[in-house]
């Protein structure tokens, strides 16, 4: 009978939902589009009323969390490697990324870090290293010498489809040399600004000399994510900051291949 086919599929529907979700959480996740990589970008490791601001003690309680069920930090070199030639990944890559290159990151979540044996990445502006709350090129260099790697948040942090094509040119080309020179090592990343990004901004970036692009938008990286407009999981303080850390880094891939609303 017809009334009954809806509740009929309805259920359906959700017993294979539920039964996605039962595995992204207790199985390395993995789909037609390969691994699921996790790419979680922080802001400020500090003790502030700022939902960008996560407590240092929140931001242990997370890492812990990550270590105890086996995730393995990854390089960006190694996700676009997987992306680009499919060299083998470990299992559950993690990818640790922090924005704006705050003093902190040094302060607090480097010691944190190393405490849990976790890489991470960098993301500065380049023209506010140095100044008040922010990192100096020193602790940047000697972070990059212990599994830090130290990448470009361009140069003043202006959106670049704001800015016309010469201006966003130069914000992406001047911070990475000065990135490059300052620390030693090879600056191939860039996070955009406010995530600000499109299909001319991509061009530039790669005519930059990058080889690839993290945005805002919500979500796992797999094969079929586009390596100057990588997917990541923005990690905030909320009033149960644990339990809502562990809601987004286990719906992201839920989100994106059913479309549900972000968590
Ligand atoms: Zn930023």
């Amino acid at each position: 009978m017809q009334a009954f086919c809806l509740p009929k599929n309805f259920l359906l529907v959700l017993v294979l939902l539920l039964a996605h979700c039962i595995t992204a959480a207790a199985a390395p996740m993995s789909t037609e589009n390969g691994k699921e990589i996790l790419v979680l970008n922080y802001h400020k490791i500090d003790s502030m009323d700022d939902p960008l601001s996560i407590a240092p003690e929140d931001f242990d309680a997370q890492m812990k969390h990550l270590k105890e069920n086996s995730y393995h930090s990854i390089t960006a070199d190694q996700l676009c490697d997987y992306l680009e030639k499919g060299t083998p990944l470990p299992t559950r890559p993690l990818l640790i990324t922090f924005d704006d290159g705050y003093s902190d990151n040094y302060h607090n979540a480097y010691p944190i870090l190393k405490k849990y044996g976790f890489g991470a990445t960098i993301f500065v502006i380049a023209n506010d290293m140095g100044k008040r709350g922010y990192l100096t090129w020193q602790q940047a260099k000697e972070m990059s010498r212990n599994g830090i790697s130290i990448q470009s948040h361009t140069s003043n942090h202006r959106p670049l489809s704001k800015l016309s094509n010469s201006q966003a040119a130069k914000e992406l080309k001047e911070s990475r040399q000065l990135i490059q020179e300052k620390i030693g090592q090879p600056v191939q990343y860039i996070a955009y600004p406010e995530g600000s990004y499109n299909r001319l901004i991509k061009q530039l970036t790669e005519k930059a000399g990058y080889r690839g692009g993290f945005s805002i938008r919500y979500g796992t990286v797999d094969t079929a994510s586009d390596r100057f407009n990588l997917e990541r999981i923005a990690i905030f303080r909320t009033s149960d900051t644990f339990r809502d850390f562990l809601r987004r880094i286990h719906y992201a891939s839920n989100y994106e291949q059913y479309g549900w609303i972000e968590p």
